[in-house]
């Protein structure tokens, strides 16, 4: 995005602050749209006047030009967006759009195997830190090199309703399956030196995204410019090579297109990445170390710059570490990982339990929660809205305060869910005990500081010796 300030927004829009975006004021609008929590399209008013009027219509483009990602922003099937990233280092800013991970059917396995390496992408679900991990998409391979055949297995997938990808270089193939599956937006890969022509006709014809994939950069750079001049949304394939050299010098075309994309503000190039582990099933060697190296190219690749990828391998050994990277990248670093505040009942608790208290910082969350159920201990968990920050830093900070715990309790009521009067806090709160129970009245309990000891001091300390009753 070229504007860094949001009145640099804020000037082209129609400064009436009507509210018909969901926003106050048109200063808080251009905030948002800063933040890509919001888009231009949103601003109503303008979107009309810019209908009827040539200088609205002038605004308008303005707008989009200055707040287009630096990436371009490719959609597959309904809603999967890749690309659209603003930055090299996530520190800068953050990422936006996570890898898409894409898995492999290929139009001559099996009904049977087609079947189960589809479901195991639609049913794939890892919770980690408060929230599913899934994968984003079947590839469908013509290995056939017939077009009644691989548009067969191309509708097929599509009944899974993941978003797609048709693989194939014969520009006959392609356009086969389109006929038939052109509504579910798939991506369509690749165009090359030979068949470029083909596939951008048929690209443009069905209007769907496509891949233009090339070794040789300069080539690459010409078949993204011809794409992108007749309005095809275009992704990138710099080619993977799996091993060796190749691989070194995969990384460095990665990594020279999307510096030219973003420091050198090259349009020609400025694409989502395509990238291919599932190359790594070309060694000579055995399942496993091909697993092995898929997941290695895959990993190098999701921290630098891929955004789509295929792979073959579904085992879990191969997909949790992907899938778990992936999400560490993809977070935003300026928002602190949270869950919701509130009042949590771990193991069935009853009227007699303990009640503890722990921050909304999801890390520490999750940590003390896993340790309570793991280790059988009843008790009420308290979670307190500290902005995503740990005890020691939200006590620190202020986030963690005597009058914001009392409102926790008086909001979750949990005084009538027991009949003692006992509250126990981490053991880095420590200093707050006095002024908690000023605050709330109810006996405060020092914690260990590690909640992988709370099992061992609930056992010491749990009843207290001495009940206050309320
Ligand atoms: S809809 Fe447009 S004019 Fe109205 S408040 Fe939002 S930005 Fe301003």
């Amino acid at each position: 995005m070229k504007v860094k300030s949001p009145l640099e927004i804020y000037k082209l829009l129609p400064q009436t602050n009507c509210g018909e975006c969901g926003f106050d004021t048109c200063m808080s609008f251009a905030a948002h749209v800063l933040d890509r929590t919001a888009k231009i399209e949103d601003c109503k008013p303008l979107v009309e006047k810019a209908k009827k009027d040539k200088k609205a219509a002038e605004k308008l483009k303005k707008l989009k030009e200055m707040t287009a990602p630096e990436i371009d922003e490719v959609i597959i099937g309904k809603d999967l967006k890749i690309g659209g990233e603003e930055v090299l280092h996530r520190h800068e800013l953050t990422f936006f759009n996570p890898t898409a991970l894409f898995f492999d059917v290929s139009d001559t396995m099996d009904e049977k195997t087609i079947d189960e390496r589809c479901s195991r992408v639609v049913e794939y679900r890892k919770f980690y830190v408060g929230r599913y991990l899934t994968l984003d998409g079947i590839a469908v391979r013509c290995v056939s090199n017939d077009p009644e055949v691989f548009v067969r297995v191309a509708k097929k997938v599509a009944g899974y309703g993941k978003p797609m990808i048709l693989v194939s270089l014969n520009p006959k193939c392609l356009e086969r399956a389109l006929k038939d599956v052109k509504e579910y937006n798939p991506l369509i890969y690749a165009a090359n030196e030979e068949n470029y022509k083909e596939v951008l006709k048929i690209a443009k014809k069905y209007d769907v995204p496509a891949v233009v994939r090339s070794k040789d950069l300069d080539m690459l750079k010409s078949l993204a410019a011809t794409f992108k001049s007749h309005g095809v949304k275009t992704v990138i394939d710099p080619v993977t090579e799996p091993f060796g050299k190749g691989l070194q010098k995969t990384f460095e075309r990665v990594v020279q297109i999307r510096r030219t994309a973003i420091m050198m503000q090259d349009k020609d190039i400025n694409c989502p990445i395509m990238i291919t582990p599932i190359s790594a099933w070309m060694a000579k060697s055995d399942d496993v170390s091909k697993m092995y190296w898929e997941t290695v190219i895959a990993a190098l690749f999701i921290v630098k710059y891929a955004d789509v990828m295929i792979l073959h391998s579904l085992e879990p050994h191969s997909i949790m570490p992907i899938v778990t990277l992936r999400a560490n990248i993809y977070t935003d670093p300026r928002t602190p990982v949270q869950v919701e505040p509130g009042l949590r009942a771990i193991n069935n608790p009853d009227r007699s339990s303990p009640v503890m208290i722990t921050t909304n910082f999801a890390l520490t969350y999750y940590t003390v929660e896993s340790d309570l159920q793991s280790s059988g201990a009843k008790g009420w968990l308290l979670v307190l809205d500290t902005g995503g920050l740990g005890v020691e830093v939200s006590v620190a900070g202020g986030q963690f305060t005597p009058d914001k715990v009392k409102k926790l309790m008086e909001e979750t009521k949990v005084a009538e869910k027991v009949d003692h009067r006992y509250l126990i806090i981490p053991g880095l709160a420590a200093r707050l005990q006095g002024a908690l129970e000023d605050e709330t009245g109810w006996k405060i309990l020092v914690g260990p500081t590690d909640s992988g000891r709370l099992k061992a001091w609930l056992e010491q300390n749990w009843p207290p010796k001495k009940e206050v009753k309320s």
